[in-house]
């Protein structure tokens, strides 16, 4: 088994708090991974420090078994971490013309992705015309322009419709299917039980549980969440 990203003792602090303690996992090619945990149990500064956008306090993550510096290897990396941000007044198609310029990448992948993402039709639509989900798809588009390895995106469902859920977790079932990892926060059980094929389970920063999400059970303080998700619903 090929190993994507490795993740040893990682550990933030702000201050006195402890937003993630001592985190171990493995992502493995091939596999559908979920974070899952309650809102504010690290997910997301789990996510900033692997992409480099959150300096850790302690431990060490490697991507790609450290073949290439972090810098090289995510590259290889697409992820969705904050709200969809493309120019409002250019269409879908002209941002992500912008993105591969941006980032040195070939433009000819573009109505591959919006294909993929069922957005072909709209490619041609202003940015401003789009719904959240619509927004969301097109930001998945563009994080998968350069092929990457790994696809993280961080609570990709959050604020849309039953619609638009059900066709951001279709998507990414589809992008699964295809051969790309994935990694995907959510404190949503739900969610992680319909997308994902593995967990990590987390609550203040501590990991709970890691394994197959068929592994879930009780023990790991679920229906506590699960109750809350049916609150949503
Ligand atoms: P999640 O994504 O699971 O909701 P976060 O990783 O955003 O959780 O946050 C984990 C904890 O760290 C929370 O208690 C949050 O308030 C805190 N936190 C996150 N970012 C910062 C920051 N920049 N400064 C101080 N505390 C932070
Ligand atoms: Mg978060």
């Amino acid at each position: 088994m090929e190993t994507i990203l490795s993740i040893t003792n990682l550990t933030k602090k702000y201050g006195s708090l402890t937003a993630v303690d001592n985190l171990s996992f493995t992502i493995e090619k091939g596999n559908v991974y979920g974070i899952l945990g309650p809102n504010g149990s690290g997910k997301s500064t789990t996510l900033g420090m692997v992409l480099n956008v959150v300096n850790k306090t302690s431990g060490d993550f490697l991507w790609f078994d450290g073949r290439e510096s972090t810098h090289e290897a995510l590259k290889k990396v697409g992820a969705i971490i904050e709200h969809p941000n493309f120019y409002p007044y250019m269409t879908a198609t002209q941002n992500l013309a912008l993105v591969c310029k941006i980032k040195d990448i070939p433009a000819a992948k573009i109505e591959e992705k919006l294909k993929l993402v069922g957005l072909l039709d709209r490619k041609d639509s202003k940015f401003k015309t789009y719904s959240l989900g619509m927004k969301q798809r097109l930001a998945i588009a563009s994080a998968l322009l350069n092929d990457p390895e790994i696809l993280i995106l961080d609570e990709p469902t959050n604020g849309l419709d039953p619609q638009g859920i059900h066709q951001i977790r279709e998507i990414i079932r589809k992008i699964a299917s295809m051969g790309t990892t994935i990694l995907l926060a959510s404190h949503l059980l739900d969610e992680v039980e319909k997308v994902c094929s593995h967990v990590v389970i987390i609550r203040n920063g501590v990991k709970l549980y890691t394994g197959p999400v068929d592994g879930i059970n009780a023990s790991h303080g679920f229906f506590e969440l699960r109750a809350k998700d049916t609150a949503r619903l």
